[in-house]
């Protein structure tokens, strides 16, 4: 039985476009402005949480939740098909915080933070998403009656936690270096094209490169809409020729599940069969348009993925008609929940129109889940803590918002095209160490 909640109220319209000023802005200016931090040096992140402080407050919280949340170790980042097989070695917990089971007559809903180890806010603001749901009170009672919730708030702890030069220096990839004759390929088989083998980032000093010196993989290119691939189960001969052609390896198709991260991830996405799958993000800089010089504070993306044809079966894969209402309807409530008169709340776009079959949110798309891509404005390294008690509410407002929503089923009934009708990305403002989704 569904216990309802009060209509969420939609406006017919929704102001979303609507022009602040008649002035015409140069970027880089915006509101509120910048700021870019110009130094690492500079940089606070008073509040970042190591990987020990992290799993320290996953149990505390679970202590402290009266058995209403249950945390788990999904997998650890090295075990990973090529190497690092011995038990020392298994790398860092990968934690899943589960509230509720996988019973299908609930929905489900499926969060993951900092697939991108410099996507610090993510991995907080799931944080503090546990916080409230292993609180006590109707709303989240409620909630949970209705709902099951399972949050990774960091797949990628080996780039979070990552050390440079003696100081923390969180990057984009994982750590795992490319060793194809520990698969089964030959030796000189080139490495997926999302391999970082110099282990370095782009930065705003050091002429915008740092070599940190780990070599890596964007785990966000790792994924395959065939959740089932797994390069040892494959023709490995077939596997190298792919790999070694150019025009196979690129991202128009999926990954190869080379990274214990990503593998690990699939498998609770295929126990779990989430409704609703929320990959959370930091993006750059963009002010709403050429008459409004609001910053964009999030952008929100309903889908990622065309049509897919696996190039080893020749399975087809599509994102179903249904999945896909009901991803537009999640972004829209989002997007709705954001509208506070004319604050920056609601500045909100969507995300650039992109075609990412090896992404965990177009491989599970592509899998039946409605999903929501959550772009947060800026990155660690560009804005460290700044601003970043109003970002991880521009995350954890939405996301209250539909988990209600799909509680009481109300998200069922948003109109599509207020989806439709969220701007554009646009006006893009130049940060040379910022990269997205
Ligand atoms: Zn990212």
């Amino acid at each position: 039985m569904n216990k309802k909640f009060a209509n969420i109220i939609l406006p017919a319209t929704l102001a979303l476009t609507l022009g602040v000023s008649t002035a015409v802005y140069a970027a880089p200016q915006s509101n509120p402005n910048g700021p870019y931090i110009e130094d690492n040096q500079n940089i606070s992140l008073s509040s970042y949480m190591s990987n020990a402080e992290l799993s320290k407050k996953l149990q505390q919280l679970e202590a402290s939740a009266n058995g209403k949340m249950k945390l788990e170790i999904a997998g650890y980042s090295n075990l990973s098909p090529d190497g690092y097989q011995t038990e020392t070695e298994k790398g860092e917990p990968i934690y899943l915080v589960k509230f509720g089971d996988s019973n299908p007559n609930k929905k489900r809903i499926l969060i993951t933070a900092q697939i991108h180890g410099n996507e610090q806010i993510g991995a907080e603001t799931a944080m503090d998403i546990i916080q409230k749901l292993s609180s006590n009170g109707k709303e989240v009672e409620e909630i949970l009656d209705n709902v099951s919730i399972w949050i990774m708030p960091r797949i990628n702890p080996e780039g979070a936690d990552n050390l440079y030069e003696g100081t923390w220096y969180p990057t984009r990839y994982t750590h795992q270096t490319w060793l194809p004759e520990n698969i089964g390929l030959p030796t000189d088989t080139v490495a997926p094209w999302y391999y970082n083998s110099d282990g370095s980032e782009r930065a705003q000093n050091n002429d915008g490169r740092v070599v940190y010196g780990i070599p890596g993989y964007d785990q966000n290119r790792d994924y395959n809409p065939n959740l089932d691939f797994r390069v040892e189960n494959q023709d490995l001969n077939e596997v190298a020729s792919f790999l070694n052609s150019r025009a196979t390896n690129n991202s128009r198709f999926g990954g190869f599940y080379v990274t214990a991260e990503a593998r690990t991830v699939t498998s609770v996405f295929k126990e779990f069969r989430p409704d609703v799958y929320v990959d959370v993000h930091h993006r750059g800089f963009n002010t709403v348009s050429d008459v409004d010089n609001r910053s964009v504070p999030v952008q929100f993306a309903a889908a990622v993925a065309d049509p897919y044809t696996d190039p080893f079966t020749g399975q087809q894969y599509e994102v179903d008609e249904e999945v896909l209402t009901l991803a537009k309807q999640v972004n829209a409530l989002s997007a709705l929940t954001l509208q506070k008169g004319n604050s920056h709340f609601g500045a909100v776009q969507k995300y650039p129109d992109v075609n990412l079959p090896g992404t965990a949110l177009g491989a599970f798309a592509l899998n039946d889940a409605s999903i929501m891509l959550i772009e947060i404005k800026g990155q660690s390294q560009t804005l460290g803590q700044k601003q970043s008690g109003m970002l991880k509410e521009t995350v954890t407002q939405p996301l209250m918002a539909v988990f209600k929503g799909l509680a009481d089923r109300s998200v069922y009934d948003v109109d599509t095209t207020i989806y439709d009708e969220i701007p554009e990305a646009s006006n893009s403002i130049s940060d040379p160490t910022t990269r997205d989704f």
